[in-house]
Order: C-alpha cells, then structure tokens, then sequence
C-alpha cells in the first residue's frame, strides 16, 4: 500500500519543500493519502489541504511530537489530529518556544568556537525561528564547509553532548500522547528501530506508550531494515498496537527517501487506517483509482 503515506516532513519543520509542492510531489509519486507530520508544527496543514483538493489527494492531519523518555529523545506521530484543538495547540506553542530559544544557544554555541552569521545563516534555512530544527544547523554547518557531510555535523556537532548541544525541556512521552488523544487522533509511536536502544529496553519504551494511551507502532519506514521491519511487525501483532507506515520524506536533507517508497507492512500486522473506518487492505473504494483517467476523485473533506 504506498499510496498511504504516513509520514512526512515540510518547511514548516525540516523538510525542504513547501507544503503545496510536497502534496503536489506526492501525488505524482502515486500516493493517494498523504499525512504530513512536522515537528512539533501543525501549521502547514492549511496550506497542504488546499492543495490535496487540487491534486485529489487525500491529506491527513499529523504531526510528530519530541518527547522526553528516560534521557532518551523519542518522536511520537499524531494522525487524524485536529490542529485547532486547544490542548495541542498550546502544548505545540510551548515546544516551539523552547525550539526557538535552543536556536539562539546553539548558534552561540558555534559562534564561540569561531564561526561567524551562524544564526542569521540558519534562520534562512528555516520557515520561521520556531521551527528550527538541528536539520537546518547540519545544512548550515555543510553548506558553510564546517563538515564534508550531514551525518558528520551530528557526530561532530549537534548530536548528544557534543559542543554544539543543547538539553531540550521536551515533554513527556504520556503528555505528548495525551495532547494527541485530546485533539482527536491516533498516538503512533515513531521509528522504534532508530533509537540507541537494546531490544528489551524497547520493549520498555513500547510498554510506556501503551500504558499512556499510545494505540499504534511506525513498523514500516523507508530506512528501516528488512529485519527490524518484521520484527516491528511481530512486537505489534504480540501487543495489540496497530501499524502504521509511511516515507519521513525530508526532501533534500534526505533526497535518499521518496515519497511513498517504503516497506510492505508484514502478513498479520492491523493497519492504523482502521482506525478511522479504512478497509485493511488499504484505501476505501471511493479512493481508488479511476482505471478509466487514471485520476483519483476529490474526497479529501469526505475523509478526513
Ligand atoms: P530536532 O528535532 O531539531 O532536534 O532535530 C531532529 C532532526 O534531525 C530529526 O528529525 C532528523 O531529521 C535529524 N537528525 C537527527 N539525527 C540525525 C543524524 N544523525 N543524521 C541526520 N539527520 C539527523
Ligand atoms: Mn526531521
Ligand atoms: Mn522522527
Ligand atoms: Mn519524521
């Protein structure tokens, strides 16, 4: 099914394309049902629902939340959210805040080791102060010739405790579930292979999510390995939890990933569009596509 994707990324975090060009992309890419899930950051959705009804895509309300879990920096992926709800929007408004202020320390932080327009250099990366991301300071930092390359600005860099780090006061894992449940949707936890965990202490983290009203596992992503794949697939048939799947499409900080281009969800795994009245088996009849034209007909607001 990689007509439903699940996971993806805009300006309005660190993606690099505009919400109306990502839905546009996507729907050229064959998805037919497209969540946009920015960081901490719901508003690219206005933008990105005006679009879908162009392209007779139907888009989905997401988001991915930061969150606190013992010292470790987890991603908790809202779908079917509803942005105006004012317990999300608040808990959101205060992770942007704190993203803007670790923006300023991080540049200064740069700055001290002898780098000059660090933060006007990133700010320009970025839609706005509040949504700055590490993405963009790897980009700068890449860009300015401070690294040969993405992943060594986070070893070098921006990764845990080294110079450039800065703690974040994310918020708990149970709260960053509880804000999704208020506004409606469906707490999927992110990437669980991707975190420097042992197996037993992701257990842990998936029984954490559990208990906090967590009801889903990303079990398909697009750099994910075969094995962790299946083995995501497995834990979420053991436990109850539904799957979900999808790209975490970047854009050029990631131009390795495509839209839609993901692995299959394993044999026995629920799909987390039941959730919201979907067949299993992918997109409801009114979605599929028209064999005749070969375009998929309006039914963004019937869906969503
Ligand atoms: P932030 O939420 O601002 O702390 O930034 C986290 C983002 O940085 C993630 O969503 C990834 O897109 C990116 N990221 C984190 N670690 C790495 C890494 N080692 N290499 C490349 N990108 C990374
Ligand atoms: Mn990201
Ligand atoms: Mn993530
Ligand atoms: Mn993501």
């Amino acid at each position: 099914m990689p007509e439903i994707d699940l996971h993806s990324h805009s300006r309005y975090s660190d993606g690099s394309l505009a919400p109306a060009d990502l839905v546009a992309l996507a729907a050229r890419a064959g998805v037919k049902a497209l969540a946009l899930t920015d960081h901490d950051a719901v508003a690219g959705l206005t933008e990105a629902r005006a679009a879908a009804a162009v392209h007779g895509l139907c888009l989905i309300n997401g988001v991915e939340i930061s969150a606190a879990w013992n010292g470790h920096n987890i991603h908790v992926v809202g779908l079917q959210v509803d942005p105006e709800n004012p317990i999300l929007r608040d808990g959101l408004a205060r992770q942007a805040g704190a993203r803007a202020l670790r923006a300023r320390h991080m540049a200064d932080k740069l700055e001290a080791l002898g780098m000059t327009g660090v933060y006007d250099g990133v700010l320009a990366l970025a839609q706005s102060p509040d949504a700055i991301s590490r993405t963009h300071f790897s980009q700068w930092l890449f860009a300015n010739g401070h690294v040969s390359s993405i992943q060594q600005a986070f070893d070098r860099y921006l990764g845990p405790r080294k110079p450039a780090s800065v703690p974040m006061p994310w918020a708990s894992l149970e709260d960053t579930v509880s804000w999704i449940r208020a506004a409606g949707g469906v707490a999927v936890l992110a990437h669980p292979g991707r975190y420097p965990l042992t197996r037993t202490k992701m257990r842990g983290l998936i029984a954490a999510f559990r208990q906090a009203g967590g009801e889903a596992i990303e079990v398909a992503t697009a750099t994910e390995k075969p094995d962790m794949v299946q083995y995501l697939g497995r834990l979420s048939v053991e436990l109850g939890l539904l799957a979900s799947q999808g790209s975490d499409y970047h854009g050029t900080p990631a131009p390795w990933i495509a839209l839609g281009n993901f692995p299959r969800l394993p044999a026995g795994c629920t799909p987390v569009w039941t959730a919201w009245g979907w067949p299993v088996d992918g997109l409801p009849a009114c979605m599929a596509t028209d064999v005749a034209t070969g375009s998929v007909p309006v039914v963004a607001e019937a869906l969503s």
